[in-house]
């Protein structure tokens, strides 16, 4: 399998090079250059399937010649080392978890896998890779987890001082050993500003190889197919789901719209967006018009200009029509959020998180009288612990959050963070004294 750069000027790569480069010199996003085609026997037969023969069926042909089979299913069982339980809330609806790892994330399974394929590809060189994330919160704890203790790689991340919650702090400044946690005093968009001068100075690229390990690298962004999947796979109904993606840079569904174009059966795919509603307005209007992100308390989904929405347009050939027959998209008020996350609780006893319920109002909204038809109804995927929302979610439920048994051992553990201003000047210095 090659890729190609949807912006068509550089050259097409292998799966290891799209990986290791994460965007196309042209700064394109890299697509793969056909999409397969499911065997359906394996479809009709995935009850019989484990997670992990699942993982290794849907990633060979995406993976290719990069890495051999026997690696590649070491890597998805080690990826792969936790449950994506299907779960009623009540009639015609169900969440689809996808916080069981380990920082009660969805962006562990991409972090995971990608962290893994990089440690291979790096296995004869004596050179470290030093990978650089900015985060708002989530995506640092899945990526310094992720690549906890694999071999030939450091990892730095900045996150912005006093505006991630207290799960998520522990959860990057407590790892140690490859894992460095910078706390900016600044903003999310500060740590960003950081980490892309320090991509593009010459200094710091002689002394490091740097890599991203952000959502638009070919090696997280494949890999969550599989939720769509497991999905499938733990559905009781003949007529397929409509599945409900609470979305803010669109990777996690595109990899679900990639899945049924090459053969999986999904009803309909409903995007889920907050007030950041560029994708909402473009199926109304047809224009595709970028804005400034609005803070929201689904704070994982503020994005104002989804970078993998582009690779959605490509699975369509551009064809807006075409896409809309398969697509529709929501925008959920913070008000309705937290009215979702107080009525789910008090009428199911079933615990929201702010993006789960994100998902759960659209899907609901979309699927109008047929949720009481039982030969349906939808999915929506919960995509985060409530515990790591718990300002948001005890408000709404009036009730305290338990800590899960995994993360507990977190608040026995010391920060070992590094405080650092906002400038890069200070940033660099403290990289080249490493
Ligand atoms: C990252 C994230 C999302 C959004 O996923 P995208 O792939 O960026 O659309 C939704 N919910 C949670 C909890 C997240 O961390």
């Amino acid at each position: 399998m090659n890729y190609y750069s949807l912006n068509k000027i550089s050259p097409t790569v292998s799966f290891e090079e799209a990986t290791i480069k994460g965007q196309a010199p042209d700064k394109g996003l890299y697509f793969p250059s056909e999409i397969p085609k499911l065997n359906k026997s394996f479809v009709t037969n995935i009850k019989s399937y484990s997670k992990q023969q699942i993982g290794f069926e849907v990633m060979k042909p995406f993976v290719g010649e990069s890495i051999p089979g026997d690696v590649l299913q070491n890597i998805i069982n080690e990826t792969i080392n936790f449950d994506f339980p299907l779960v009623k809330v009540h009639e015609g609806v169900y969440a689809l978890e996808l916080f069981h790892g380990p920082t009660l994330a969805f962006k562990d399974v991409g972090a995971r896998f990608m962290s893994r394929c990089l440690s291979y590809f790096n296995r004869n060189k004596n050179k470290h890779t030093t990978v650089l994330v900015a985060t708002s919160g989530d995506t640092g704890g899945a990526v310094a987890n992720g690549f906890l203790g694999v071999d030939g790689i450091d990892v730095i991340i900045l996150y912005p001082s006093k505006k991630v919650s207290t799960v998520q702090e522990l959860q990057l400044t407590t790892l140690g050993k490859n894992i460095s946690a910078i706390e900016i005093n600044g903003s999310f968009d500060d740590c960003q500003r950081i980490v892309k001068e320090a991509f593009a100075d010459n200094d710091l690229n002689k002394r490091f190889t740097l890599t991203s390990a952000n959502s638009i690298n070919v090696a997280r962004w494949l890999p969550q197919q599989l939720y769509y999947f497991y999905a499938y796979q733990q559905w009781q109904y003949n007529e397929p789901p409509v599945i409900s993606v609470p979305s803010g840079n669109f990777g996690n569904i595109c990899a679900g719209i990639l899945a049924h174009v090459s053969g999986l059966p999904v009803k309909h795919f409903i995007a889920a967006c907050n007030a950041n509603d560029v994708v909402p307005q473009f199926l109304q209007s047809g224009n595709y018009q970028p804005k400034k992100t609005i803070a929201t308390i689904s704070n994982a989904m503020d994005v104002g200009n989804p970078s993998n929405f582009v690779r959605v347009l490509e699975l369509f050939d551009q064809q807006i029509n075409d896409l809309k027959n398969i697509l529709s998209s929501y925008s959920v008020s913070d008000a309705a959020t937290k009215a979702t996350v107080n009525e789910v609780f008090n009428q199911y006893n079933y615990t929201l998180d702010p993006h789960g319920a994100v998902g759960y109002y659209a899907l609901i909204d979309y699927l109008g009288d047929n949720v009481k038809n039982s030969s349906g109804g939808g999915i929506f995927l919960e995509t985060a612990h409530p515990v790591k929302f718990p300002e948001t979610v005890e408000a709404a439920t009036n009730t305290q959050i338990e800590i899960p048994e995994r993360i507990k051992h977190l608040f026995n553990q010391k920060k070992q963070g590094i405080q650092m201003n906002a400038l890069f000047d200070d940033f660099k210095e403290w990289m080249m004294n490493k």
